[in-house]
């Protein structure tokens, strides 16, 4: 049922990518004067007078390890930020097509579909940010191009069932992409691990959050082959630079500092989770698989959100998100961060 090319738009179908002096000759050689750069060296600190890969060998092969994917499932962008705004312009016709969202999630998937001139469809989440038969229902009959399922959902916390997933990925004619920028905190596998399973299954995963390198810009997909090799011929072709494969590869070699953040934030998280509802202000803390918590407020979360910046703290207001009246939404931080905003939301309370 699901059909790959007739979901690509037709001027990508047969698109010839630009070919780079470094895709034309990948081997080590002596003189290299094929790319008009410095052959001299670098002004700076670090010597990057070489273009990098741009398919990204050394970085995708450790990836693939990892995850326990072929490196020709994975595509590596500027972002997961860049993967989402291609994936929309792989399938959807300006000005024609549409994609759907189930909100409230995620703010780049309107962001990229704007862009792009796609209409978005909304099909809203339950009262409780989970998925229902009736919403699968909606999502299978639409005629979009892709949906955006994100699990665990920003900004609510919650991973979505994975049998009404499950569903839509059986059901639904598009591309289905699933969001893991949180995937770290979740106690579940990985879509990842169902690749092979489904031919529309696209899985995003960052570099921002479990791995601490939001500065570095470095998001994943994960796909079919096929799905990726359209992908590459449409990607800018030294999208990610030279300094983020190299210490993309130091942080995947540190594995050990991966794990000990990521159960230091766990712990933070329980932290949190523990102490808030405790507060006379906290109506309702929302369960979590990430690295944050939805936490709705009582009697004016803008009234606290207001307090806590005059107090040096910044969390993020999503009182006007469909669904989310009276939230904001909490990043966990280090301990003694973790601490001070608590201290501010006593004084509030007072
Ligand atoms: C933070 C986040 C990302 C990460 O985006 P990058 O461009 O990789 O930093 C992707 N999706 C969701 C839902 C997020 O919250």
């Amino acid at each position: 049922m699901f059909n790959l090319t007739s979901l690509v738009r037709p001027n990508i179908r047969g698109m010839k990518p630009y070919s780079s002096a470094r895709d034309e000759f990948q081997g080590e050689a002596q003189v290299m004067l094929d790319a008009n750069e410095n052959s001299l060296g670098s002004a700076g600190p670090d010597q990057f007078n070489r273009y990098p890969d741009p398919q990204q060998r050394a970085v995708k092969s450790e990836l693939a390890q990892l995850k326990g994917v072929r490196p020709e499932q994975i595509f590596l962008g500027n972002g997961s930020d860049e993967a989402i705004d291609l994936l929309v312009r792989l399938t959807c016709v300006p000005g024609q097509d549409s994609l759907l969202i189930l909100p409230p999630t995620y703010g780049m998937y309107e962001v990229a579909a704007n862009l792009n001139d796609v209409r978005v469809e909304r099909i809203q989440l339950t009262p409780d940010f989970q998925l229902s038969p009736e919403i699968v229902a909606g999502v299978v009959a639409s005629e979009a191009k892709l949906v955006w399922l994100c699990s665990p959902n920003n900004p609510t916390g919650n991973l979505l069932h994975a049998q009404y997933m499950e569903e839509i990925l059986r059901g639904f004619r598009g591309l289905v992409v699933v969001d893991e920028a949180y995937a770290d905190f979740a106690p579940t596998a990985s879509w990842t691990t169902r690749l092979d399973e489904f031919p529309n299954l696209v899985v995003l995963q960052t570099f921002s959050k479990a791995w601490g390198l939001a500065g570095l810009r470095l998001g994943m997909a994960f796909a079919s082959s096929e799905v990726i090799g359209y992908l590459n011929n449409i990607k800018p072709p030294y999208n990610v630079s030279e300094a983020t494969q190299r210490h993309a590869l130091a942080a995947l070699h540190d594995a050990a500092r991966f794990e000990a953040l990521r159960l230091q934030l766990l712990q933070g998280r329980e932290w949190l989770q523990e102490r808030l509802p405790a507060l006379p202000i906290v109506a309702e803390v929302f369960p979590s698989d990430a690295n944050f918590l939805l936490v709705r407020f009582h009697p004016d979360a803008t009234a606290l959100y207001d307090f806590l910046v005059a107090r040096g703290i910044i969390v993020r207001n999503r009182t006007t998100q469909p669904g989310c009246a009276g939230t904001l939404r909490l990043t966990v931080g280090t301990p003694a961060e973790n601490e001070q905003l608590l201290q501010a939301l006593r004084e509030f309370a007072e």
